[in-house]
């Protein structure tokens, strides 16, 4: 009997749920517990804090990236051009923001997920096209590369990256495969030595495609022993590769103009089969992992911009004048701020609480990132 449109879906899902796991079973998350009745209080209590010497590392990384934004850190004229530029970039690289959470072996200063995210707010703060310039280079350009690449593949790939000499991108999104990630179409298939992988299909809106020299790219591969089913792998790519076609470098935004958002064609692209990161069908697991830190550090980079617009907004409210009075006289006034200032301090707490889960090990905050993103962006 043929089957139901609804069961063919639902299989779907199941087997993308089963792609979502790597072996065995998972420790649930502290909201997923929730859902259960379980509230394990000791994954979000006390409030997370940074031991002092942690703190004082921090203190020291933020004068100098300050200081390096001070004399960089243009955002108008970063809007007025659509572009970075490399100044800044070099300031950024120089400052160890490319790899801040990077271990110290390959360049990076290994700091926290809680570090990173306040020094991303202090970004965030001045201008939302370089936070998430850092954001498609560090959170998740080169996350797949710290979390699930082996010792070889991060010795040959990270230190140049952390250093900032070459630049990376992540791309999952294409044409059918938006919200729903699981539906990507490109597909990568094995040569018939074994060495290879051969890549076809396209990205879009991928931030940095342009400017950058090492892309995770996920593409569907046949799963081995299991004939007609296939599944995402993740791919390291590099657009100097023969079939790399960059069809549209920087899309047309309305807003964070600075970003080189790109679409690009892999046409037959050979991609040597140690280019995999992390298990071969497992690329769900690997790019929804990757995505729940890029959601993090999302958060803190909308939490700097939201403390700046307070700031902003208190100073008008202080100084314009209607009605013989400064706008802050009035009660509507005031609790329009007051609210904004509620709001401020839930963002950074989500963002301090999920960036802390990631920091003591937990093995799933999937959800968790999610209401963040869902809170603060
Ligand atoms: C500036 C920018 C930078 C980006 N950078 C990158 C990048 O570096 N790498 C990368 O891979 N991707 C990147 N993306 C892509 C981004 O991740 C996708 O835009 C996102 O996944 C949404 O996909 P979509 O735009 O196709 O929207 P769609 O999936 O078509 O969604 C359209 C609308 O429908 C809603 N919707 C969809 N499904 C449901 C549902 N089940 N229930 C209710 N509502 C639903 C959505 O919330 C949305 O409002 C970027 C996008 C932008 C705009």
């Amino acid at each position: 009997m043929a089957q139901s449109e609804a069961e063919i879906q639902r299989q779907k899902e199941m087997q993308q749920a089963e792609e979502l796991l790597f072996s065995g079973r998972q420790e649930l998350g502290f909201a997923k517990g929730l859902f259960l009745g379980n509230f394990v209080a000791d994954w979000v209590m006390p409030y997370p804090r940074l031991d002092p010497a942690r703190q004082a590392e921090l203190e020291g990384a933020l004068a100098e990236v300050r200081q390096m934004l001070d004399r960089n850190l243009d955002p108008d004229w970063i809007d007025r051009n659509a572009d970075i530029p490399q100044s800044l970039i070099d300031g950024l690289a120089r400052t160890g923001v490319l790899g801040m959470t990077a271990p110290k072996e390959f360049g990076g200063r290994g700091f926290s997920q809680m570090q990173y995210c306040r020094i991303l707010e202090e970004i965030g703060k001045r201008d939302a096209s370089t936070s998430v310039f850092v954001n498609a280079h560090h959170s998740i350009g080169i996350r797949a590369l710290l979390l699930f690449g082996t010792r070889e593949q991060q010795a040959q790939w990270l230190p140049s990256l952390v250093a900032g000499e070459k630049l990376a991108a992540f791309a999952l999104t294409e044409r059918e495969a938006g919200s729903d990630a699981a539906n990507v179409r490109m597909t990568a298939t094995p040569n018939e030595d074994g060495s290879s992988y051969t890549l076809n299909g396209e990205k879009r809106y991928i931030t940095n495609a342009a400017v950058s020299q090492v892309w995770t790219v996920m593409a569907r591969t046949p799963i081995p022993g299991k004939a007609g089913k296939d599944a995402i792998t993740a791919f390291l790519v590099t657009p100097d590769m023969p079939g790399v076609e960059m069809i549209e470098g920087r899309m047309p935004k309305l807003g964070i103009r600075g970003t080189a958002t790109g679409r690009f064609r892999l046409n037959d692209v050979r991609v040597p089969k140690e280019n995999i990161l992390g298990p071969l069908g497992k690329g769900l697991r690997v790019a929804l992992t990757v995505l729940d830190f890029g959601r993090t550090t999302f958060g803190a980079c909308c939490t700097g911009a939201a403390k700046h617009c307070l700031q902003l907004a208190i100073e008008h409210a202080n100084s314009r004048q209607q009605f013989k009075k400064t706008l802050g006289n009035f009660d509507l006034v005031k609790k329009k701020i007051a609210r904004m200032a509620a709001d401020i301090y839930a963002m950074e707490a989500m963002t301090n609480v999920t960036a802390s889960l990631i920091d003591r090990g937990l093995e799933d905050y999937m959800i968790e990132t999610a209401m963040l993103k869902v809170f603060t962006t």
